[in-house]
């Protein structure tokens, strides 16, 4: 089954109905089926076909789901560019990918054209929102509803999707149709079995970028469930808020830092939020004290998940009838394996910890041009996720940290997250991270960078302190600088790379 039979066999599951509510419009699966066929033949008609790659850059907006579904159906290869970022890493992007084309919105044109001005052979350029003889009412008029004749294998690439270089530059994650169809598949299978235990109508929110594998594999998901979905063009608390009282949202999918964010917004008490059943969360590190408290005020669990763009990109996951235990990110979803390796690849009992490896339908063929890399994350059939991981014997997986950020000093090894999550239960703390910094005398030193809650007082010598009486000698945090704020990628995750260069010029 590939992503362009997946439209259809939405259609044939559920006839027509309203799958997405965008700025307060209702869509229908029928509409958005027939707006991706049109788009293919748009495409076709551009000379763009089979393996030909497609850039679809802007924010979430219902013309994402036409162009990656109508993109499908042209046999041509998506790749989804945040719309955050800047011209030069559009270019970059554009330069590694030879797109044919780039599908945007008028709010981002000037900086696409800026993007692609010194290729020689520029991609042609679709505005979803342009007026007039350019827009896509007067583009689709002549082509028809049903999608062209097109040979699809299922290990075609479907997606180029370019992780958001956390640890270092993008690379093109390569996605093929069975990657995508298989996870999505995989992930709605779990949420039926949450829905089953909801009496409401199931209304999902999605919030999450579109163009991050995350957002991506939701809207496939719900795509496969058959439930109605809200957008949001991006996050912003208020906005979530709204949506979940005005369309009695059930459930909301979101990364760490928004739940944190919904949880301080000092409005939230003014909304009626009771629909809200389920909350899932998802790359990066969830601490447990945002479940504990989000759980107290809006009387919704959050499950944690894992993934990553090379397993297209859910992992592990949460079952409802799973005994819930701390700090796990679920187990494998149907169809994938895990393991937890050593350092010469063999694999470690349970309970112990080493690199998580992955094997099963969703995993990547590579990345796109660099064949280095590829060998370096793909061996056997196994995906080295790069995660520090262990699995008890129920297979539990717990993810202990990534395997750059570990901190060896004098000889430990040290993850910062046992720490992020110590700083955490301080009641001055809304945020904490710690990395390794360069130390001659001990190799690395310790240092936590912290976020204090609004109108908390707390001194870093103090919190120095706190870890001294918790934590043993060697783990406590050498240097502890409290700032306004973290930075932070796209998607929302503390960016360790930006406070490491933060850092050197802090600490001589
Ligand atoms: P890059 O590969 O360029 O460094 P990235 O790692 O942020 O970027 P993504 O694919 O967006 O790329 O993120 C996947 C990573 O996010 C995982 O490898 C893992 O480190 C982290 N992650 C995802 N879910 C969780 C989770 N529940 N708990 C802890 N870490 C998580």
């Amino acid at each position: 089954m590939n992503l362009a039979e997946l439209a259809q066999e939405n259609l044939r599951m559920f006839g027509s109905y309203t799958n997405l509510i965008y700025e307060g419009r209702a869509y229908t699966n029928v509409e958005c089926d027939e707006a991706s066929s049109k788009l293919a033949h748009l495409l076709h008609q551009l000379g763009i076909g089979h393996g030909d790659r497609v850039i679809v850059t802007m924010q979430n907006r219902p013309e994402v789901l036409w162009s990656y579904t109508g993109i499908a159906k042209a046999g041509a290869v998506t790749v989804p560019v945040m719309p955050l970022l800047q011209a030069q890493e559009v270019k970059y992007i554009v330069q590694d990918s030879e797109p044919k084309a780039i599908i945007t919105a008028s709010l981002l044109l000037s900086k696409v054209q800026e993007a692609v001005k010194d290729f020689p052979k520029p991609p042609a350029i679709i505005c979803v929102d342009a007026q007039g003889d350019d827009s896509l009412e007067a583009r689709f008029k002549d082509f028809p509803a049903t999608p062209p004749d097109v040979q699809i294998h299922d290990d075609d690439p479907c997606v180029i999707l370019y992780t958001s270089g956390t640890t270092g530059r993008p690379k093109g994650v390569i996605l093929t149709h069975r990657n995508l169809y298989s996870n999505a598949k995989a992930a709605a299978l779990l949420a039926n079995e949450f829905a089953a235990a909801s009496t409401l109508e199931r209304t999902g929110l999605i919030v999450l970028p579109l163009s991050h594998a995350f957002g991506f594999t939701m809207l496939q998901s719900a795509y496969l469930t058959g439930e109605r979905s809200v957008l949001l063009p991006y996050f912003d608390p208020k906005l979530v808020f709204e949506a979940i009282e005005k369309y009695q949202v059930t459930h909301f999918t979101g990364v760490p830092a928004m739940f944190h964010a919904l949880l301080n917004h000092p409005d939230a008490d003014q909304y009626d939020l009771s629909s809200l059943t389920i909350c899932i969360s998802g790359s990066a590190p969830l601490p447990t004290t945002t479940i504990q408290a989000f759980a107290e005020k809006f009387n919704c669990p959050i499950f944690e998940g894992y993934g990553l763009s090379e397993a297209a990109p859910v992992v592990t996951a949460p079952r409802l009838n799973d005994p819930v235990k701390i700090g796990s990110v679920g187990r494998p979803l149907p169809g994938v394996e895990v393991r937890v390796v050593d350092e010469n690849d063999q694999p470690l009992p349970p309970g112990e910890v080493g690199e998580l490896v992955v094997r099963g339908p969703n995993i990547t063929k590579g990345y796109h041009n660099l064949p280095d890399e590829t060998s370096k994350v793909l061996k056997n059939g196994w995906l080295y996720t790069g995660d520090m991981a262990r699995i008890d014997e129920d297979g539990y997986v717990f993810i202990v940290d990534r395997k750059k950020d570990v901190i060896i000093r004098g000889g430990f090894n040290i993850y910062p997250r046992d720490l992020e999550e110590l700083l955490l239960q301080h009641p001055a703390v809304a945020e904490a991270a710690v990395i390794g910094i360069p130390s001659e005398a001990m190799g690395e030193e310790v240092m936590a960078y912290v976020v204090k809650r609004p109108k908390a007082e707390v001194t870093e010598a103090e919190l120095i302190a706190y870890c001294q009486e918790r934590l043993a000698k060697y783990k406590t945090p050498r240097y502890i600088k409290i700032v306004g704020h973290m930075p932070k990628n796209l998607i929302g995750k503390i960016d360790k790379k930006a406070l490491r260069a933060q850092a050197e010029k802090e600490v001589t």
